[in-house]
């Protein structure tokens, strides 16, 4: 979620509280002020009258997981939401996140690039590539033992210290153009596993609780 730069903070999550509830206004300004509490911004009354420059990245990346609670949903959907924020902050954030989301029954779906985020903070983990799940299953199934060959590339392309002085590993290739996939499985230009058969399209198959969509997966340990 975006914050207006030109609207205080009150009247943005009182606009918000007004789209779904019927409430009055003193009513809205209570639970925004509990909200604001909620997700550890202090001075609640205080800061209600800020604008967003008035915060720091960490504490508008609240206000917003604030604003996303307002209405109670069953889902948020969160997209790369710490990415800019330095990891401390990413942390505490996703720690308050998932805290509430417990006490108030919200379903959260995190889309992001860090897979350590993912594991300290999910159940279960999708793996997209080129717009198409291509792994799913529990956190430590996947993480521990991934068995597509992109989730492979993207376990073994983080930095370990037990790799300190030799190159980093990655993935061959690049990402190819979603306008231009063609038939096959997208991954097989970059795909050491890769045979004749992945011209065709693997579907993603169910079996043992997880899913992969591959025609050579890694075999199951
Ligand atoms: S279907 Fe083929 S190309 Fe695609 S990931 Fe599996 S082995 Fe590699």
């Amino acid at each position: 979620m975006t914050l207006n730069p030109v609207l205080r903070i009150d009247t943005q999550m009182i606009e918000t509280i007004h789209a779904h509830q019927n409430v009055s206004a003193g009513r809205a300004r209570e639970m925004a002020r509990d909200a604001l509490g909620r997700v550890g911004i202090p001075s609640p009354d205080e800061r209600l009258l800020a604008y967003p420059h008035q915060f720091s990245g960490g504490m508008r990346q609240r206000v917003a997981i604030a604003i996303a609670l307002l209405n109670k949903p069953d889902l948020i959907i969160c997209d790369e939401p710490t990415t800019a924020l330095d990891v401390t902050i990413q942390e505490q954030i996703l720690c308050e996140m998932q805290t509430l989301c417990r006490e108030t029954g919200t379903a959260l779906i995190w889309i992001t690039h860090d897979l350590s985020v993912v594991a300290g903070l999910a159940d279960s983990i999708c793996v997209m590539y080129a717009g198409k799940i291509v792994e799913n299953g529990s956190i430590s199934d996947v993480l521990d033992r991934p068995r597509h060959p992109y989730t492979v590339g993207l376990i073994g392309s983080i930095p370990s210290r037990n790799t300190r002085g030799q190159p980093l590993a990655q993935i061959p290739g690049s990402t190819p153009s979603l306008l231009n996939l063609g038939a096959g499985c997208a991954f097989r230009t970059r795909c050491e596993r890769a045979s004749g058969e992945c011209e065709k399209d693997p579907v993603l198959t169910k079996r043992n609780g997880r899913s992969v969509r591959c025609f050579h997966p890694v075999a199951e340990s």
